[in-house]
């Protein structure tokens, strides 16, 4: 039996003595304003055990994590459908570009680009009577903790900066693949976008991932094919251009988000979530890639 404990603490003592944190994202002062110091990590394993060391109760913008989440509720909604309105290959581009959108006609490479969640954002629009509250009430629900919210400061930022998603939405648009108004499919991304939580909700939010689509409470929402292939995404695209890197250091599936959280899971095993703001030249928590990089190799768990 692994004691995880352990684990974590040594690589928190490791990791926490690095000289180089990287950078906090720049883009919205709520980024911008974080201290680069901190490092979480917490761990659940299939057992429901809890491991966790550092700043692992701290509250972190989940940012493009969200978009496993939107995915997964998209995705028991509507079923293989979505699939013809998103395609599920990497991209090579960081997360916001858009010149393949549009050489490929207005269909996103794979649904945790922004254009791709987008797209997906416009499916919960267009299903879901109150978009932002029932997305809020999924996420309540699978994690089991009715205290997870959206920071309304956040998403408003978001929008103020958001040049790049509103030209998405529009390009979207104007081939056809966004049923919805641009200004309510954005307005819910950047909801999406600004939820708050820390490692610990974090890691508990991905339990399903784990449990071939059942949560914590054995509640099913996502059946065992469409759990595989939410964790195919993750693997092939949860780390903007830096997913075969991940892979590479890692190999886990798992999805990363500009607040400098990480969540990262093997089936059937463990889930378990990092944060360290300060982010890698291509975006990701340097030291969370860090920190899961040691965590596999020094345990042996891996997806190989
Ligand atoms: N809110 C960011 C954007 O859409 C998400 C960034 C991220 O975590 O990748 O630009």
């Amino acid at each position: 039996m692994i004691d995880f404990q352990t684990v974590l603490d040594t690589i928190h003592q490791e990791i926490g003595s690095r000289k180089e944190w990287g950078n906090v994202a720049a883009y919205i002062p709520e980024l911008a304003d974080i201290d680069n110091n901190k490092f979480g990590i917490h761990l659940i394993d299939f057992n429901r055990k809890n491991y966790s060391i550092g700043d692992s109760n701290e509250s972190f913008s989940i940012q493009s994590i969200s978009k496993v989440l939107t995915l997964a509720m998209a995705l028991g909604l509507v079923g293989e459908d979505l699939w013809r309105r998103v395609d599920v290959e990497p991209s090579g581009d960081p997360f916001n570009h858009l010149s393949l959108l549009e050489q490929e006609n207005g269909i996103p490479r794979n649904p945790l680009i922004n254009a791709g969640a987008l797209v997906v954002a416009d499916v919960l629009v267009s299903r879901l009577k109150n978009p932002k509250e029932e997305f809020l009430a999924f996420i309540r629900k699978i994690s089991n903790d009715p205290s997870i919210k959206y920071d309304e400061q956040v998403a408003l930022s978001e929008k103020n900066t958001g040049f790049r998603n509103y030209a998405a939405a529009n390009l979207l648009k104007s081939y056809g693949n966004l049923s919805n108004d641009v200004d309510v499919v954005l307005d819910f991304y950047f909801h999406q976008c600004s939820i708050a939580m820390n490692c610990a909700q974090l890691a508990k939010t991905f339990f399903l991932f784990i449990n071939r689509g059942n949560c914590m409470q054995e509640q099913t929402y996502l059946n065992v094919n469409q759990a595989k292939r939410i964790n195919a995404l993750m693997l092939t695209c949860g780390f903007y251009d830096e997913a075969g890197e991940f892979a590479f250091e890692v190999g886990l599936p798992g999805k990363s988000g500009v607040g400098g959280g990480i969540v990262a899971l093997l089936p059937n095993e463990f889930c378990v979530a990092t944060w360290s703001p300060g982010l890698n030249k291509k975006g990701n928590s340097k030291l969370g890639m860090e920190a899961l990089e040691k965590l596999t190799s020094d345990t042996d768990l891996s997806i190989f």
